[in-house]
């Protein structure tokens, strides 16, 4: 083990990092234990930890000493709240000598739990703000003053490196609190924001070429000696081309949504008679290859970037990316990066173009500064399982290439020359990672007293289908279908999306799989589609709306659909966020004229169930109605939470009043699964609470038989699921359904899972 001199200490705690490691301790009591010997060091009474949460800021109790410990993990402070909540403001910390006297000290929830005198609050963490809150109670031995800050600071200092470093050897994931670690003699760490989940460890490669804005320039500004030769850019053209062919073949294999996406532009602007000819123009007027390139690119990107409208200002990016894709194919051009196998890629940024030759060198892991990784990035390293991590800190690029490193980015953390005993840690993990989760049993699910729960998955992605066959869902409950249209920059045709679903669903295995049409608008911003952005986009031309409005996207939709599903009978349609009768009727009758066009042009039957997602009160309020009309519900209750609740699903800051247990939802969920259960039709959750293991027991309870989660989430179905009978979620969704208020569901929760 590494016992780091200058972190005093960390010596004496090994005893309690082993504890940690081999589970003899958890991560409460380890935290509890270096707080209280913290709190001794600085002769305080009484002491709290508190950790940022992730999502939103807010200070969260993580631990105390001498406290209420039931506070823990519920009390939390915004920015301004209380003393400690106002520390936010105060890098080197507050003391307050007399807390009845302190206007900020009257928060309610601290003074009644916390009614002694005198109070200390220093951060966990500098630099880049805090990362938490250690806060000091004195009684007894006097007040603290300003003069016990410094000794305060560095005590809170040595904490958060020993609870770091316990964070990465235990197996707590801190998800809720970042965590920022100091530097260390010999090994640095740095901490970021997850682009894409996972681990590895390899060694460091730096990408340290300079941006391809600044290539670009510098090619414009100060050009080579290489000939003003026509012949010579002919060729880099025609070798960029077929690479650029290569690329996109490449892509399509790995992430079918995508390739149509990334390189269209590029190849629009080979295919661009102009933006050749204007480049063998500037040589013909004797400038250097490379200087003309970088000179045509520029006007280019000009133009683009002085456009009004997003989409076309991005295009830009692809511009510089084509334009360095050419002169990587000049003769004696050294600066094509190598990707290497297992090697942990720290890079500035990202180009489309790079992408795949990161996927084909199969590059372990990438860290990239901040403003480096765009959206449509994030999502193919996500695609393509590569787990990625964007740095807090740039000084990410002075680290020397070939160090060893280890990256978690699930936790938002690299870190640089990791002590063996933590390597070790993560290797024993590792295994346990990498070995694939248990299938669902041959036979299917079943509660204890024999009831059938179909187990099926959510897919965003293609790649995603293969580990669902191989853990034995019983099929795919929902197939968001928006990925083909985020990842591009106009409208996918017809036949694309048919190809695309043709390879879905050839990819599937003839389970079962229910398709949802396309759910565009609010968190699922498309640009091109949305020519102006909505003041309350949540409420505006989203999902069946925006698709009714515009029937021509619908309809390419489901004839490709049709198409591809042609001799399939595994197929299921929802549509979204459906709000009336009269809209579910119109899109059924779009949807039945396409299946006629298609019967027509393929001679053959064919066909769907068609069913509907259930995400509006509207849908729960008229759910008989819907249900003699509907083949089958589905109920999304993400967003039927916030539509119920009036509250933004992905806004952190109001996260606290996104509450699934509210009496008025349950009630809600509950009305819908019995109108289908009187129709005689399926329903199935598709939200994320039908992996929660204390809803579970719920559907099951009211009724439903069917989840749809996500793929990591199949065995919590299994798990939770197998272990009860009917009759016990039956009694546990009465009581749910009995309570009036927030207070008495979630103590009947915290009741169900301390069981
Ligand atoms: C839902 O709203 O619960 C749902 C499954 O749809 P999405 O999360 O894609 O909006
Ligand atoms: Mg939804």
């Amino acid at each position: 083990m590494n016992t780091d001199s200058r972190t005093a200490g960390r010596g004496v705690e090994r005893g309690w990092v082993i504890s940690l490691l081999s589970g003899a301790i958890d991560w409460a009591a380890f935290a509890s234990h270096l707080l209280a010997r913290t709190a001794e060091r600085l002769r305080a009474d009484a002491a709290e930890l508190f950790l940022r949460d992730l999502q939103d800021g807010d200070l969260v109790l993580e631990a105390v000493h001498k406290l209420d410990a039931s506070r823990a993990g519920f009390l939390r402070f915004k920015r301004g709240e209380g003393v400690t909540g106002s520390a936010l403001e105060h890098p080197g910390g507050l003391v307050i000598a007399d807390r009845k006297k302190h206007p900020a000290a009257r928060h309610p929830e601290n003074f009644s739990a916390t009614p002694l005198p005198s109070m200390m609050v220093v951060w966990l963490g500098e630099n880049e703000g805090t990362t938490g809150m250690l806060v000091l109670y004195r009684e007894g031995v006097g007040s603290f003053k300003d003069a016990d800050l410094a000794e305060a600071n560095l005590a809170a200092k040595q904490l958060e490196v020993m609870l770091d470093f316990g964070a990465v050897v235990s197996s707590f994931t801190p998800h809720q609190a970042v965590r920022h670690i100091e530097n260390q003699r010999d090994a640095r760490n740095f901490r970021g924001k997850m682009v894409a989940p996972g681990q590895c460890l390899g060694t460091l490669s730096i990408h340290r070429h300079e941006s391809a804005a600044d290539i670009l320039e510098h090619e414009r500004m100060a050009s080579r000696a290489d000939a003003a030769d026509t012949a010579l850019f002919d060729r880099a053209l025609a070798r960029a081309r077929v690479e650029l062919s290569h690329d996109r073949a490449e892509l399509r294999r790995l992430i079918p949504e995508a390739a149509v996406m990334l390189f269209d532009a590029h190849e629009m602007m080979l295919q661009d008679d102009q933006f050749a000819a204007k480049i063998r123009r500037a040589i013909g007027s004797g400038m250097g290859v490379a200087q003309a390139i970088g000179e045509t690119a520029a006007e280019y990107i000009h133009l683009f970037e002085s456009s009004q409208h997003e989409s076309v200002r991005e295009k830009a990016r692809d511009i510089e990316d084509l334009a360095l894709r050419l002169l990587d194919n000049l003769p004696d051009d050294a600066r094509s990066a190598d990707f290497e196998r297992g090697r942990i890629l720290v890079a500035r940024e990202l180009r489309p173009s790079e992408i795949v030759r990161i996927a084909r060198a199969s590059v372990g892991g990438v860290v990239l500064c901040s403003g480096g990784a765009t959206a449509h990035i994030a999502l193919l390293l996500k695609s393509l399982g590569i787990p990625a991590m964007i740095a807090r800190s740039a000084d990410v690029m002075q680290l020397a290439d070939g160090l060893p490193a280890l990256l978690n980015a699930t936790d938002g953390l690299l870190l640089v020359n990791p002590a063996d005993d933590v390597k070790n840690v993560f290797l024993q993990r590792a295994d346990k990672i990498s070995s694939p989760p248990e299938p669902l049993p041959a036979g299917g699910v079943f509660t204890r007293d024999g009831a059938r729960v179909t187990t099926l998955a959510n897919v965003n992605l293609l790649s995603e289908v293969r580990p669902i066959l191989d853990l034995r869902a019983d099929g795919i409950g929902l197939y968001r279908t928006e990925i083909a249209y985020l990842v591009r920059d106009n409208f996918p045709s017809e036949n694309e999306l048919a190809e695309l679903y043709k390879n879905f669903l050839g990819s599937t295995r003839s389970i079962p799989v229910t398709v949802r049409t396309l759910d565009a608008g609010s968190d699922k911003f498309i640009d091109y589609l949305h020519s102006t952005r909505e003041d309350n986009p949540a409420l505006g031309l989203r999902s069946i709306r925006l698709t009714l409005r515009h029937p021509e996207i619908l309809r390419h939709q489901i004839r490709a659909l049709l198409r591809a599903a042609a001799g399939r009978d595994n197929v299921k349609l929802m549509f979204p966020m459906v709000s009336s009768l009269d809209e579910f009727r119109a899109a059924k009758s779009i949807y039945e004229k396409c299946r006629l066009e298609i019967e027509d042009e393929t001679s053959l039957p064919c066909g769907f169930k068609i069913g509907m997602m259930v995400e509006l009160p509207a849908a729960a309020e008229l759910a008989p109605a819907f249900a003699r009309e509907a083949d089958f519900f589905s109920i999304g209750t993400n967003d039927f939470i916030q539509y119920m609740l009036a509250i933004d699903r992905s806004n952190a800051g109001v996260m606290e009043y996104y509450t699934p247990h509210a009496p008025s939802v349950l009630r809600a969920l509950k009305r819908v699964a019995s109108a289908a259960r009187d129709a005689g039709i399926d329903c199935s959750v598709c939200g994320e609470m039908g992996h929660d293991p204390l809803f579970i027991p719920f559907f099951l309870g009211i009724g439903i038989r069917t989840l749809s989660v996500e793929v990591a989430s199949l065995s919590t179905v299994h798990r939770v699921a197998s272990s009860v009978t009917i009759p016990e979620c039956e009694a546990y969704a009465n009581a749910l359904l009995a309570a009036n208020t927030i207070n008495e569901t979630q103590t009947l929760l915290r009741d169900f899972s301390s069981q």
